[in-house]
This record gives C-alpha cells, structure tokens and sequence, in this order.
C-alpha cells in the first residue's frame, strides 16, 4: 500500500490526490482521502485507481488544508469495502482518520482482545485495530498513538489525522519506508520520495525506525515511541516495489536495480550471449547495469501493455494467468535467432518467468539465459508484501535446477543474500522471505509457517 498526508497545505485533498498517484504503483485495488477544514473531516474512497475514484468536482468538494490518502493492495484482510482506507472513527472527543501502510502480525490477538472488551470492527483489515487501540488509550492523542505503537508488532508506516494534527508512525524494525518534506506553505508525507520530487521538492527527511512526527500547530516534532529499534528494510522495496526514481534509505532505488545487474554480469563472465532484456517495467534497470557491466547490447525485447495493472494484484490464479499473456509481448525482430541474457527481479510462484521465456523461444530466441536480480524466495512474508503462502512458492518446493527446468530456461541463476547487502551499501535489510529470519515474532502466523 502506499499513504499521503498533507499538513497545512492549500487544496490538501488535490496535493493528496497528486501525491497517490504517483505511489499508484503500491496499489491498484481502491483509493481515498480524508481532509479536515480544521473542524470536520471528510471522507470520500473508493474501489479501483485513484484517477477513477476522484473526478475534479470530488476533489474540489473536499475543503481543507489537512490530508491523508491511501491506495490499498490487500494483503491481510479481503478485498471489501469496508477495508478501504482512510478508516474514520468518530468519537466522542473528535473524529480520526487512518492511513497504513504494512501489516500488523499480532493482529488476530488484539482483535479477539478488543472485541472481548466489547469493539465492534467494520472490516476485516488490520488499518482498523489500530484506530480501536488508540482510542482505547489514556491520555493525549500523541500519547495514546505512542502506547498504540507499543502494543502493535510487524510492518507499519502509518498516519493518524484529527481535526488540526496529524501524526506519522514507523514501526521499530523500519520495514516500510515513509519520509516526508517541506512543500511552499507546509508539509507532506509520503511512502516513497518520488511524491515529493512529482512537487517539485527534492529533499525530504526519512522516519526513524520507532519514530513518531507530530505536525502540530504549524511546528514538526520527532520523538521516539520505542528505543528497542532496529533497521530491517524490506529489500522486496529495492527489489520490486518502489519506484525507480525513489530513494529509500539514503539509497536511489534505480541505482540499486542497476547494481544488482552489474553484480550478476560479474559472475557471467563465461557467457557470451547476444543481448540483454529486462522483464518492463521492475527489471529495466537491473537489465541496464548487467548490459553495461557485460558489454553486451542491451535490448527492448519485450512491450508492456502500460494498461494493464500489477500482475500480481490480480487475486485468483485464473486472473494471474490471463494478464501475464495480456501484458507483455516479445519483440521478434528484436529476439529472433538471438541468445538472450533475460533478467526479471524476482521468481515467486515462477508463473512469470516460465511464460516469458516461452514468449522469446516462440518468437525465435535460440537460447534464453535466465537472471534474476534477488535471492530464492523459500518463505512468505507476514509483512504488507504478497509473496503468497509457503506452498505456491517455487523456490520452497524446488532446487535452482529443478526451476531452471520448469521456467525451460538454458540457464538459471539468482543472486546471493551478500550481493543484495552489496548493492544496499549496508543499509539493515529484512531478507525473511529469502532466509526464513524474521525480525519479529509471527504469533498466529507461525502456524502457517509451521505447517
Ligand atoms: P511469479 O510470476 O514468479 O509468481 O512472480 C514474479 C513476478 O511478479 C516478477 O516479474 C515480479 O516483477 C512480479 N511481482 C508482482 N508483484 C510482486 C510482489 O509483490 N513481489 C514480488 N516479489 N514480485 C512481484
Ligand atoms: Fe520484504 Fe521479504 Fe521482508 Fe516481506 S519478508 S518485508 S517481502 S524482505
Ligand atoms: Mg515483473
């Protein structure tokens, strides 16, 4: 998923509306806003791109100078109206609004523990615990999202908003990204800094794992809810989810893709293939740094249908399966009668790679050697990142080889656990679905591990 704020900023819910947009990227599935005039706050979401649930007269409807928006990819929790965000409570000292971007792993607890005490949820995602849990605590707003953000364990980036404060949140492990910036006459908040650079704003400020900002009268505060912290990147965000032009830990995304490429290259230097392709849009630059890094041509083998969505945001296998072969079409001027270096980002349930490189032999290909520029995906993630369940996932049921064979690739490699840390500079990553660590305890999930 992917969030937005706007404090104190005029036409909060347009900048908001500017700003999903560019993190649609994180999510297709429904978009919303919630803004405050400073006395009330509005609402309006929807299922579907941000483009589509928000027309002009919407927008300009939506009055305030304070705003948060979110674009949602399901995760925990179905696909429901209810589990659209911004989620707004409505109480008796105020009313609040949600954006969350992660997933919570002790969710299934605090949920039996707070409808024992008599909550009621809408939804089934995990965005409305937290809502339940700060109003359930003592004390100041700031206050009670900080004994909120103590209780709550696993993936969050989240912003809360009354009627004149918002606040932004980073879980302990730093799992997902969210910085924000100093726009002309206020602040915004992003998950990723290509919003910021979209405005025209080209420096930004990270959260801290266990970190809490409040934006409140006109004044930013840092301080931190949890000293118990640590630094666990996803690397699924370089890999995969962020954008290019993003800069993620101090880290341009882009720069990073085109470093795993070159370290691939380095350990090919035996291979003497035609040109190099990457899978568009995620692998491009990846496929970029290993052309460089191997003096070999690098090619637009592949066209991507731009309008089709994420493949893998379809939620049914079927669903996968049509847009793969919707989506993406070889260049056969391009790849017949060539020996191909293809390099895509990441193999999860293998689905990808094996009708692709059945799409270049088709067209003429004479070999197709297989890159891809992350590690084996053996486990799933319990963090806001769909790597599907233990048992759809290729790399936990089969060696390289026994891959190598399915995808009907000549070759086949991956990269290391060490040559993702190189490319990263030494940023802390969470590499769980790669190695089986992860940084928190699972609770419920650990069944699903176990099993
Ligand atoms: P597969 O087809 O092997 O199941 O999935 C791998 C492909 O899905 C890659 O091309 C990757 O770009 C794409 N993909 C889409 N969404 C995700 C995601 O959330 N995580 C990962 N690792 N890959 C994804
Ligand atoms: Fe990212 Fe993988 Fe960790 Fe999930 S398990 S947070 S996808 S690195
Ligand atoms: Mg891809």
């Amino acid at each position: 998923c992917g969030v937005f704020g706007a404090y104190r900023v005029d036409n909060a819910a347009s900048i908001t509306y500017y700003g999903l947009h560019s993190l649609q990227h994180r999510g297709q599935e429904a978009s919303g806003i919630a803004v405050s005039d400073g006395e009330n706050i509005t609402l309006q979401k929807g299922k579907g791109l941000t483009v589509d649930v928000f027309q002009r007269e919407k927008l300009d409807s939506m009055v305030g100078r304070l705003a948060v928006g979110h674009v949602r990819y399901s995760t925990a929790g179905g696909q429901e109206n209810e589990n659209i965000q911004p989620i707004v409570s409505k109480g008796h000292n105020g009313s609040l609004a949600i954006v969350h971007n992660g997933q919570i792993v002790n969710e299934k607890e605090l949920r039996i523990e707070l409808e024992n005490e008599g909550a009621i949820f809408q939804g089934t995602s995990d965005s409305e615990i937290i809502l339940h849990l700060i109003q359930k605590q003592k004390g100041t707003l700031k206050e009670r999202v900080m004994k909120t953000a103590n209780r709550i364990e696993g993936a969050f980036s989240f912003l809360v908003m009354n009627e004149d404060t918002i606040y932004a949140v980073r879980d302990r492990h730093g799992l997902r990204p969210l910085s924000y910036a100093k726009s002309k006459d206020g602040y915004v908040i992003s998950s990723e800094t290509c919003a910021f650079e979209v405005m025209g704003i080209y420096e930004s400020v990270d959260l801290k794992p266990g970190e809490i900002v409040e934006f409140h009268k006109g004044i930013v505060k840092h301080e931190f809810y949890s000293t118990n912290t640590d630094n666990h990147m996803c690397a699924m965000e370089y890999i995969y989810f962020a954008r290019p032009d993003s800069v993620v830990e101090g880290i341009n995304v882009h720069a990073f893709r085109k470093a795993t490429g070159s370290i691939l290259a380095r350990e090919d230097k035996d291979l003497h293939a035609d040109i190099v392709i990457g899978v568009p849009d995620s692998s491009l630059s990846a496929a970029i740094g290993y052309a460089e890094e191997a003096g070999i041509p690098f090619e637009t083998g592949l066209i991507k249908n731009r309008y089709v969505g994420r493949t893998f945001i379809q939620p049914t296998q079927a669903m996968r399966d049509r847009s793969v072969r919707l989506k993406l079409s070889p260049v056969s001027s391009v790849v017949k009668g060539k020996s191909i270096v293809m390099i895509d980002d990441s193999i999860v349930r293998g689905t990808t790679s094996r009708r692709i490189v059945q799409l270049l032999k088709d067209a003429g290909a004479t070999q197709v050697h297989v890159r891809i520029a992350s590690p084996v995906i053996t486990s799933p993630c319990f963090y806001g990142v769909d790597t599907s369940t233990k048992d759809q996932l290729i790399g936990a049921k089969m060696s390289v080889e026994e891959i190598r064979d399915y995808i009907h690739a000549d070759t086949l490699r991956f990269m290391t656990e060490e040559e993702m840390k190189e490319a990263t500079h030494g940023v802390g990553l969470c590499l769980a679905c790669f190695n089986g660590e992860y940084c928190t305890k699972l609770f419920s999930y650990q069944e699903e591990l176990d099993k």
